[in-house]
């Protein structure tokens, strides 16, 4: 059994409560470590530390800050094998999969690390020659990050590193279902020699997390998870009306033409709905296919599914884990009884695997078959790996399908004629769209929602400006009096 403890500050800290929450192996469901259930007093504790870190890290200038955030992508790549262990024992997903994530993760620190110092203003050219104008991009103060149990460590790059590049300190709030590997993580970030308090780690419960988001100096929120709890986050910080950052689930349609190299379709069909076991938000869990080969679809992607391999996380050969805890696997299998009495067709899966060997939370991977785009298995998130095929007959009515829900974070679209897809890609209300590729990313690419899948942008440039305030500054060089009473237009 292993026992972690939170960093609060310069220290390792157990509640002050003694209360702690344990983890288990989804794999084997063995109790493996413990964390800290932090009281509201404790998680104030680290607030004041990000607070009072805040003062000096903010004026620290940006090669420091890059030198240090190369240093901790050093570390996550030396150290990437015992991270993506760690992650894979909590949360069960292939280990193969979160090295990949957590290699990509030391990506994302490298790519802001090379804007730390390249956070620049605008010089703005005024009418009149005796003013000047400029701007400077000032991070925003303590930030809490809040990330979901299925992607730690890479769902926390996201935020973190345009967090440090941009001079802010945080204080991360992982998931009570999976925290163990953000707080290895955490050893690293001292290791690589940030100040104390510039990062800090909390742990417990959906009410640390509370108790976190209402702290009147967390100046900022930046959110990964569901929309009920984002929902909850925003009414509760409205008060002190401070900015949120919202990185939310999805329902995405992955749209399947006649004329796409169908291979390469079903390949990215099954990539975007049984790789990590559907437990990510941007899953294409909408199949939407063209009908004149909806029938090919169906047989080929119920043989690919039956060569799926289900087993250990750890073994290489494995396609598929477990799915990550017992609360998830509830909700996949009521989700699938419901969808049969809506009149969904199973076209494969459908239920618990108990293959031997298979002692953890499995589920078969499952596919639907539906002429109804309104049933609930066709429109809510399952976060879990079951597919809904959708027929449609030509592009129009493939964006009415897709566009028909409330949820606008990925789309897919296959296809051999660049027009249609580029007009398609136009039209789709989704934050991110592939063409002839599924669950594909970049540090240098923009990811984030729009409709219910929430606001803001990770990754990209574009992130920094989620992290920081715009200054304006304007300068007087004239020596001419002025009249008091009218504003200064010139
Ligand atoms: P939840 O919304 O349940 O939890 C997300 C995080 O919020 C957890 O750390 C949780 O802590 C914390 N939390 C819970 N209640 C509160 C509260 N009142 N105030 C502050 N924090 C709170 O989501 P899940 O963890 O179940 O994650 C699954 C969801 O995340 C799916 O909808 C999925 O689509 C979405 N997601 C979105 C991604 C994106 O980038 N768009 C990526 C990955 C997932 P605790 O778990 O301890 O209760």
């Amino acid at each position: 059994m292993n026992i972690y403890k939170a960093l609060i500050g310069e220290h390792w800290k157990e509640s002050s409560s003694g209360r702690t929450i344990s983890s288990s192996n989804p794999f084997n469901q063995e109790v493996w470590a413990s964390i800290p259930s932090l009281t509201k007093e404790d998680v104030a504790e680290a607030v004041e530390a990000a607070h009072l870190a805040f003062h000096d890290w903010k004026k620290t200038n940006g090669l420091e800050r890059a030198t240090l955030m190369h240093r901790l992508a050093d570390l996550i790549e030396a150290e990437a094998d015992h991270l993506a262990q760690v992650e894979t024992t909590d949360n069960g997903k292939l280990f193969k999969e979160t090295k990949n994530q957590i290699l990509f993760s030391a990506r994302n620190y490298r790519y802001f690390a090379g804007y730390a110092d390249k956070l620049l203003g605008d010089f703005i050219p005024m009418d009149n020659r005796e003013m000047i104008d400029y701007t400077i991009m000032e991070p925003v103060g303590p930030v809490a990050l809040i990330t979901a149990w299925n992607s730690p460590l890479s769902l926390l790059a996201n935020k973190l590193a345009p967090a440090l590049a941009t001079g802010n300190t945080v204080v991360i709030k992982p998931s009570e279902q999976a925290s163990i590997s953000t707080l290895e993580f955490a050893k690293l970030t001292i290791q690589a020699g940030f100040p104390s308090g510039v990062i800090n780690v909390i742990t417990g419960d959906g009410a640390a997390g509370d108790a976190l988001i209402r702290h009147p100096l967390i100046a900022k929120v930046s959110f990964t998870g569901g929309s009920q709890t984002a929902r909850a986050i925003t009414k509760a910080v409205s008060d002190k009306l401070i900015p949120v950052t919202l990185e939310l689930g999805g329902k995405s349609p992955n749209i399947i033409f006649a004329d796409a190299d169908l291979e390469d379709a079903l390949t990215g069909a099954i990539a975007g709905i049984f790789g990590a076991t559907g437990q990510t938000c941007i899953a294409g869990s909408r199949l939407l296919v063209e009908r004149s080969i909806v029938e090919i679809v169906k047989e080929r992607l119920i043989r690919k599914a039956a060569t799926i391999q289900l087993g250990d996380p750890f073994d290489p050969a494995t396609d598929m884990g477990p799915v990550a805890n017992k609360l998830q696997l509830k909700k996949i299998v009521s989700m699938i009884t419901e969808a049969k009495e809506e009149g969904a067709e199973l076209l494969y899966g459908g239920e618990l695997a108990k293959e031997a060997g298979l002692h953890g939370y499995f589920i078969k991977p499952t596919i639907f078959f539906t002429e109804n785009p309104e049933i609930n298995i066709a429109c809510e998130e399952v976060f879990g790996p079951v597919l809904t095929i959708i027929p449609f007959n030509d592009p129009e009515e493939a964006l009415s399908i897709a566009n028909r829900s409330p949820y606008g974070l990925a789309a897919g679209i296959w296809t051999r004629d660049i027009k249609k897809a580029h007009r398609l890609a136009a039209e789709i209300e989704a934050g991110n769209v592939w063409i002839n590729t599924y669950r594909a990313s970049a540090a240098g690419a923009p990811f984030g929602g729009t409709k219910q899948s929430g606001y803001g942008r990770e990754r990209s440039w574009h992130a920094l400006y989620e992290y920081t305030h715009i200054k304006n500054v304007m300068v007087n060089l004239s020596t001419k009096k002025r009249d008091p009473f009218s504003m200064q237009t010139k």
